[in-house]
């Protein structure tokens, strides 16, 4: 019946070896969503346009049954079902990345593992975690903007996004309600935005912006435009960023949407005339969401003259493995994606399956460097949970590897805080898991920890 597709060699997406000898990348060519019982009869142009692509994600447990008929067991049903009851993100996948997961091989698919929690897998959440890990709602200078950094800000114009994501860090606010968190999200207006770009106006040092969400991409043409134009002409800001997980999980937006791309493209254009850099900031986890689509995408981009660049963050069972992360990096690369950074998962709650530890994060790091040009070396980050920002991940000051804590400074952004990050438990050496399981054991050594790291600190200042 799928004569016409052919299916790529590699079992995992990332089987492709880490060193030596040339690596040649896959792109897929194949109409592979044809093996999605309900898209069997959809042609490459129905699937290639936005607009389908939008009015026909998956939403609800129904659809997904629906979906994949006879590919879809009871047990795969009822325990998606059951993960619905347990995680704060909606379910909402594009027919792109919905079909880009080999349902055959669900459990441990690392596609399937980023957009669709299963109850099975779920694991307690660290007493650790907290809804707003990067205290981004405290450093809110308008209702829209969130001014942490001195130079750089990052204004939030909408929640909602085009997929939602198990392992979001803003799982507070975007998507709507779930059955364990309530939400407020708004949608894009252009009229509230006036008194976050007056701020920016009026705060020089403000030379970076980010735009982002939600998702950039389910701005309309004219509030790219509008955003756009606005942040360009302030004469302090330099650059601008949109964020936006679209090129990963519906690259047929930039080569369907032909509106939406000349805004962008307008928008580039004024960049050049004032010198200002415009770039596009995307989310690509592992190499199987890069295809042939991807490529089609790029080539649309590229003439732009945007920056495209790339933000992952470091999921377990799906990216946590050298050859994965080094093979996408390399194959983002050759898209012209520059790989950006890698970002420790945050402590957010209801995905502590997917967190991994500082300890694995550094030695991925410490193996990525000089594999790969410089440039294209992305940089693994912790961002500091309580708002420490982005830190180098081999820049704590401290770090137990048995109860996995480690602490960090943060000198620019708030130079006398300490932030503490936590390994999830399941992951720590078995000593490390009995002292979590005992409270006041934990309690002592997490004090000592502590007082510890103040010590540091004090004598690093002085
Ligand atoms: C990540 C972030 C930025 C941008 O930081 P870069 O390191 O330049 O990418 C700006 N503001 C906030 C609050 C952020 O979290
Ligand atoms: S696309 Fe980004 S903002 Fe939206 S759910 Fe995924 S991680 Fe969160």
């Amino acid at each position: 019946m799928f004569e016409n597709i052919t299916t790529l060699s590699y079992e995992s997406p990332c089987s492709q070896p880490g060193g030596g000898g040339p690596l040649t990348y896959d792109f897929d060519r194949s109409e592979f969503w044809r093996a999605i019982p309900i898209w069997r009869d959809i042609d490459a142009e129905t699937f290639g346009d936005f607009r389908w692509q939008q009015r026909n994600s998956v939403t609800t447990v129904h659809r997904i049954k629906e979906a994949l008929s006879e590919l879809a067991s009871s047990a795969l049903i009822s325990d998606i079902e059951d993960g619905l009851l347990k995680t704060p993100m909606n379910i909402r996948l594009t027919p792109y990345i919905f079909s880009r997961i080999h349902w055959e091989n669900f459990e441990n698919d690392p596609v399937r593992r980023q957009f669709l929690p299963l109850g099975s897998q779920f694991v307690p959440d660290h007493p650790y975690v907290m809804d707003d890990s990067l205290a981004e709602d405290g450093h809110k200078a308008t209702p829209y903007l969130t001014h942490r950094y001195p130079d750089k800000a990052l204004f939030l114009p909408i929640t909602h996004c085009p997929v939602y994501c198990s392992f979001c860090t803003r799982s507070r606010v975007v998507g709507g309600s779930t059955a364990v968190k309530s939400k407020s999200t708004y949608g894009a207006k252009s009229k509230e935005w006036d008194s976050t770009f007056e701020y920016i106006r009026n705060h020089p040092n403000l030379e970076d912006i980010v735009i982002s969400g939600g998702d950039a991409l389910l701005l309309r043409p004219n509030q790219i435009r509008e955003i756009g134009t606005t942040l360009l002409q302030i004469p302090s800001v330099r650059r601008i960023r949109f964020a936006t997980k679209g090129l990963a999980i519906m690259p047929m937006k930039f080569t369907s949407d032909i509106e939406w791309v000349e805004a962008l493209d307008d928008v580039c254009r004024l960049g050049r005339e004032h010198m200002k850099e415009v770039a596009l900031h995307t989310h690509f986890n592992t190499d199987r969401e890069i295809t042939a689509w991807t490529s089609k995408a790029m080539k649309v981009l590229s003439e732009t003259g945007v920056r495209v660049r790339n933000q992952s963050v470091l999921i377990s069972g799906v990216n946590d493995a050298f050859d994965c992360l080094h093979y996408t990096t390399k194959k983002l690369s050759s898209q012209l994606i520059q790989p950006y950074y890698i970002y420790l998962h945050d402590m957010v709650p209801g995905c502590e399956h997917l967190r991994t530890t500082v300890s694995k994060a550094e030695h991925l790091s410490h193996r990525l460097q000089g594999s790969i040009a410089g440039f294209n070396t992305p940089r693994m980050v912790c961002d500091a949970p309580g708002g420490g920002g982005k830190r180098e991940i081999s820049s704590y000051i401290l770090y137990d590897h048995e109860i996995g804590v480690s602490a960090w400074t943060s000198p620019t952004a708030k130079p006398c805080e300490i932030f503490y990050y936590y390994d999830p438990i399941g992951k720590l050496p078995k000593e490390g898991r009995d002292l979590w399981a005992n409270n006041s054991e934990i309690k002592r050594r997490l004090i000592k920890f502590r007082a510890n790291a103040e010590a540091k600190a004090e004598a690093s200042r002085t």
